[in-house]
């Protein structure tokens, strides 16, 4: 009975990941995840790595392997997963909006590379994010670091999308905010039905966003000169 229970489990544990579905809003960190320094997380994870490589069969001592597991390492926690860690987070210092525009503001085609937390390999894409000042307004590179910053952990698209609007909403002390993303998903595209073409669209649209008007208004932005390629 433990058996057929805990298979049943394992199949819903494969379902979820292979169909790409998230489980949280919330990225899933442990309480614990920040009680190491980076250092020791790049040391531990190098062992890892080159575990893996062995395991797989390939030779270390040869010289392009031999500074792999490290390389991996740092590229991990400095880069690829660096938005995992709080303190990487981009100031959401803001400004008033002094000449009361009072329109909505489009950011385009903002590069998204990011990592599918089931496969652990590439989601790369656009982000389109919008807003309307409600007094408020954001340094338009903030917008890039945002979006960044969330990409940059093991990621479910539809959670990206819902991180960089809640970041924004809180930013700028406002609903109004909204964020479409077109991605890639290289598990998708380089693997089992390898798709090539294919793109995930995910979007949020949080206040004055739900109607219908406003909601187009900002779809019909994207649309101009954007292209996916
Ligand atoms: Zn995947």
């Amino acid at each position: 009975m433990f058996e057929i229970h805990n298979n049943m489990i394992d199949d819903r544990i494969d379902e979820i990941g292979e169909n790409h579905v998230g489980t949280s809003a919330k990225t899933p960190l442990r309480a614990d995840a920040f009680d190491i320094s980076d250092e020791e997380k790049i040391a531990k994870i190098q062992d890892s790595v080159k575990d893996i490589l062995e395991t797989l069969g390939m030779d270390l001592t040869d010289d392009s392997l031999k500074g792999t597991p490290k390389r991996v390492a740092k590229a991990f926690v400095n880069e690829m997963f660096m938005g995992l860690n709080p303190k990487n987070k981009p100031s959401a210092s803001t400004f008033d909006n002094n000449y009361k525009y009072g329109e909505m503001l489009v950011e385009k085609n903002i590069i998204v590379y990011s990592t599918c937390e089931h496969h652990l390999l590439p989601i790369v894409g656009r982000a389109h994010v919008a807003y309307i000042s409600n007094g408020k307004v954001i340094g338009l590179s903030k917008m890039n670091r945002i979006v960044e910053y969330f990409s940059k952990r093991p990621q479910v698209q539809e959670r990206l999308t819902m991180q960089v609007v809640q970041a924004m909403q809180e930013a700028l002390g406002t609903d109004d905010v909204a964020c479409v993303i077109d991605a890639k998903h290289l598990c998708v595209n380089s693997r089992g039905i390898k798709d090539i073409e294919s793109s995930t669209v995910t979007a949020e649209f949080g206040g004055k966003f739900k109607n219908k008007e406003t909601k187009r208004e900002f779809l019909d932005y994207i649309k101009l000169n954007t292209t996916f390629d």
